[in-house]
């Protein structure tokens, strides 16, 4: 039994005072009166502390994106079990700074993820729940490719570095078909440049409507859905005509594009953190000059579109591409959410309660409800006044289990 000052209702936006969360096995068994609860070894005191549900991340990179600005060096320097290892560390990390579930939304070294995914939920290492691209559906030379290889050098690329590449409608459903089949959870598709990928242009589409549609199409047969990186306008509006379930990024929307989200309940993920982190840390990490040139081009546009976004109704999840800076700063996003249009409350609601929607997986996470899994974090304060309380997380619980108990010791029975 946990027994905390307050409780976040995600559901309806809510505080709760006075109450205790029951938890079984790794269920919510029910919320009661906390002068209900017995004292005893099975009572956890949380006070002066908020609980909340677990927080994920729609849009993270557990496995290959690491923050050395290298680009692809990495990808020919470190071996696939290199990556499964460093996406183990990564995963630790993650979980203890609160984050109980991730969308992992590519890798270059296809179905690292995967394995990742399998051994967390195997018990064998800790981490969060996952949910897999496996790898990117991206059309050659795309944002999703390994690009500006010599001629002879671009023959030779190992196939699972460069799986999703795909171009036309046939060779999309294919590999799309293949990514699932081989375990991934959902179909991430590069439908514009990318700011990391040199010699793309974020602005400009990289898929044709068509090809876009044969990837939603494929998905919706096995059940799953699509995230679409997109940038630009135009590649927005097709990725949001095809029937994509989520924009990932959305830096350079204009009006048109963002009255189809909002019509079409499209969900907007967009990890405004980061920017800031490259063009800090850029000069240091030695990014390439293309790099920081498409940065500066996509950071206060992404922030002003966010804005209108909110404005406008369109549904906001919550994801920040961890990876690109160091893992486990992900809540850092939150207070973008709060600059950039949202209220705290808002702001957790779309990294708990939205997020499970986005993932399907609203039975099973997002809110401090019966039934649901027991993934709970509490942090001192009141996060809905302040979110930058989420930053540091002292009090981790997932699937019943606490995995973390940082608390200051006068706080412990
Ligand atoms: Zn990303």
């Amino acid at each position: 039994m946990l027994v905390p000052e307050r409780v976040i209702d995600t559901r309806r936006g809510e505080v709760l005072r006075d109450r205790a969360v029951v938890v079984e096995g790794d269920r919510i068994a029910g919320l009661i009166g906390a002068a209900d609860v017995p004292e005893g070894p099975r009572r956890i005191d949380l006070a002066g502390l908020t609980l909340l549900p677990g927080l994920s991340d729609a849009h993270a990179h557990l496995v290959g994106l690491e923050d050395d600005g290298q680009g692809y060096a990495g990808l020919v320097t470190r071996s696939g079990a290199q990556e499964a290892l460093a996406g183990v560390r990564n995963a630790r990390t993650t979980l203890a700074a609160g984050f109980t579930t991730v969308r992992d939304i590519g890798t270059f070294r296809a179905f690292v993820d995967v394995a990742l995914r399998d051994a967390i939920e195997a018990g064998w290492v800790e981490g969060p729940r996952m949910l897999c691209a496996g790898a990117y559906v991206t059309c050659p030379g795309g944002g999703g490719d390994i690009t500006g290889l010599a001629p002879d050098v671009d023959a030779v690329v190992p196939r699972e570095l460069r799986f999703g590449v795909a171009s036309g409608v046939d060779q999309v459903r294919a590999t799309v078909r293949q990514i699932l089949r081989y375990g991934a959870d959902f179909i991430k598709v590069i439908a514009t440049g990318a700011v990391l990928t040199s010699g793309t242009n974020p602005g400009l589409p990289e898929f044709t409507e068509a090809e876009l549609r044969a990837a939603v199409e494929e998905c919706e047969l096995a059940g799953t859905f699509v995230a679409a990186h997109a940038h630009g306008a135009e590649g927005i509006k097709r990725a949001v005509r095809a029937g994509v379930r989520s924009i990932e990024h959305g830096s350079l929307m204009d009006d048109e594009a963002i009255e189809l989200m909002a019509e079409r309940g499209t969900y907007l993920v967009a990890d405004m953190f980061d920017g800031d982190w490259i063009l800090e840390q850029g000069p240091r990490l030695g990014y390439a000059d293309e790099v920081i040139r498409k940065t500066v081009l996509t950071n206060d546009a992404q922030r002003e579109g966010f804005r209108r976004c909110v404005k406008a109704g369109v549904r906001i999840a919550f994801g920040t591409d961890a990876g690109v800076y160091p893992h486990g700063m992900n809540a850092r996003n939150l207070a973008y959410h709060v600059r950039y249009g949202q209220t705290p409350m808002e702001a957790i609601r779309a990294a708990t309660f939205v997020n499970a929607e986005l993932f399907g997986w609203s039975d099973r996470i997002g809110a401090v409800e019966t039934g649901l899994l027991a993934d709970l974090i509490a942090v001192p304060g009141d996060p809905s006044e302040d979110v930058t309380l989420l930053e540091d997380v002292p009090f981790v619980m997932k699937g019943g289990v606490v995995v973390k108990d940082e608390r200051p010791k006068e706080d412990r029975p």
